[in-house]
């Protein structure tokens, strides 16, 4: 067996996505930083939004409408402290982004606004369809320059340590040298992201498996909220192909949903149309194409407009043969965005002393039953930048730490080979959450997929005593999370937001 290395940071950070490398950048500030990220750092579901980032930026809105905006799309099942706070916040954080080398879309140094869903204004900041990637690119110039920052590529946390409620660091996989090494440190953060690759019909990255909550639930840390599962309306639906999101700035800016025959139908379904709550809009798709294919339509936007605004777009429809300006995009729901996760305060503190969580991973009321567009982005930067501030206390405040090594893990062995019955299981298990715990949920499918669920988690333990690689620990999340999501649901016993029960 190779050798345990064993490292020491006062914050080790999980996840390179807009939450960890945000919060990374203001604490190096106050000490050493590691950040661990199992793939590249750019890959995260971050690195694919489209759309933008909501802030109150223009004379016509108000702090007050974006809060309402946020409570109704979340069925005022939202913290209202949380959302509060968030909304006030998101000016700032817009400016420090454009100051930290941004480029946000803009005309005559004024940012260009866009509008998506339950927005009733337009207040979305956006690099045109590339919003994500732009933001990731900057933090990261901004991270590789930095000496107090380490970055740790291709290392997947395996686990937590947390010994009497107190987190210690994490276990970690370091993939291309093949060792468990142990990282120890005074606030671990979890910025790990979402799990949409539960389902089999996701339009997330293969990254978004669910580690943190996984990892976090095994630890003994509170999980709120699983059965909120945000379905976007708009992914791409040719079979076969890859389940590409398509924006909801598309509709923002004049994109209609029609059905084969070429007739819109979402007045039918809300007052708001085609810009109705995403739950909303992801159920009437889901209703319509029981009787027809559903398509998005631009065309009557021109050549020059589309191609200007939507460059990333078009290009990638061009590869599937789509050409924005001319043809209809087939489209369909997919599993999107997690708004339930580990809970936190308003300051990313979570019930266990030294373990904080923000971005997708966490739960921290903002989104109630349904996540209001472009929130999500802000949620990793407010509360990941207001988590600075509790973490550095509480590392400024360990006047020493001792440093255990859990027997059980110090053990752990890796098995290179890939038990074949570990694709098997993944693919059953992202089939039965799309069929059984999607869109429209029945109590008797529900109870018959938790049952099928721990079936699976016992097949995989199996499998995980013969030795760890990445495959299996990530099915081990998967299952964790999906049993979470399963129970969730079930506990809910009322239709609301993005858990719709049919009886
Ligand atoms: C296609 C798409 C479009 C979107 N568009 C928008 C939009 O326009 N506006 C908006 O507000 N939101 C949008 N979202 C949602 C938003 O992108 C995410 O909610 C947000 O980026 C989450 O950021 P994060 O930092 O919390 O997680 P992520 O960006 O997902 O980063 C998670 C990181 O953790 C790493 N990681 C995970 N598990 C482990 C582990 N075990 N060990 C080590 N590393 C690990 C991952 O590799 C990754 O680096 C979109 C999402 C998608 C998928």
């Amino acid at each position: 067996m190779k050798k345990t290395n064993i490292l020491h940071f006062e914050f080790l950070v999980i996840g390179s996505g807009i939450a960890g490398l945000n919060f990374a950048l203001e604490a190096s500030k106050f000490g050493k930083v590691a950040i661990v990220t199992k793939k590249e750092l750019m890959e995260s579901n971050s690195n694919y939004a489209q759309g933008g980032i909501a802030a109150v930026l223009d004379k016509k809105d108000s702090f007050k409408k974006h809060l309402e905006d946020t409570l109704k799309a979340g069925c005022y099942l939202n913290d209202k402290n949380a959302v509060e706070i968030m909304v006030k916040e998101a000016p700032k954080q817009i400016k420090k982004l454009i100051k930290l080398g941004v480029a946000f879309n803009q005309l005559n140094n004024k940012l260009i606004l866009t509008k998506e869903g339950g927005h009733s204004e337009r207040r979305i900041a956006n690099a045109k369809d590339t919003t994500g990637r732009e933001i990731e690119r900057a933090l990261i110039f901004q991270v590789r320059h930095n000496k107090n920052i380490k970055t740790f590529e291709s290392h997947l946390a395996i686990d937590l340590i947390v010994q009497n409620q107190i987190c210690y660091g994490a276990i970690v996989l370091d993939k291309e040298k093949n060792t468990v090494d142990i990282f120890y440190s005074k606030a671990i953060i979890l910025a790990t992201g979402g799990s949409a690759q539960v389902y089999s019909r996701n339009c997330n990255p293969k990254i978004a498996t669910g580690d943190g909550v996984a990892m976090a639930a095994r630890a003994g840390a509170k999980i709120q909220d699983m059965e909120f599962i945000q379905f976007h309306p708009t992914a791409l639906n040719i079979p076969g192909k890859p389940t590409f999101l398509i924006s909801e700035t598309v509709r923002g800016e004049g994109g209609i949903l029609k059905n084969n025959k070429g007739v819109a139908f979402m007045n039918k379904y809300h007052e708001l149309k085609d810009l109705a709550p995403r739950d909303i809009v992801s159920r009437a798709i889901f209703e319509e194409m029981k009787k027809n294919k559903i398509y998005l339509d631009l065309r009557h936007k021109g050549t020059e407009y589309i191609k200007n605004r939507f460059p990333y777009l078009y290009n990638e429809l061009w590869w599937f043969g789509i050409l924005m300006d001319k043809d209809l995009i087939p489209i369909a729901p997919a599993a999107h965005y997690t708004c339930g996760g580990v809970h936190t305060n308003s300051y990313g503190e979570t019930n266990i002393k030294g373990l904080y969580a923000f971005g997708e991973v966490a739960h921290t009321g903002v989104h109630g039953a349904n996540r209001l567009a472009s929130n999500s982005l802000l949620e990793c930067l407010v509360f990941g930048s207001r988590a600075v501030s509790s973490a550095t206390r509480f590392v400024k405040n360990l006047s020493s730490i001792i440093y255990h090594l859990p027997t059980k893990n110090s053990k752990l062995k890796i098995n290179k080979t890939v038990n074949p019955k570990i694709k098997a299981i993944k693919i059953n298990l992202q089939t039965l959450m799309w069929k059984n715990v999607g869109i429209i949920r029945e109590t008797k499918k529900l109870t018959e997929a938790l049952k099928k669920l721990n079936n699976y988690h016992k097949n995989i333990n199996k499998i995980l005593k013969k030795g760890l690689n990445k495959e299996i620990i990530e099915l081990q999340n998967l299952c964790q999370v999906a049993i979470l999501i399963t129970k969730a649901a079930l506990a809910r016993k009322k239709s609301i937001g993005a858990h719709y029960l049919l009886k």
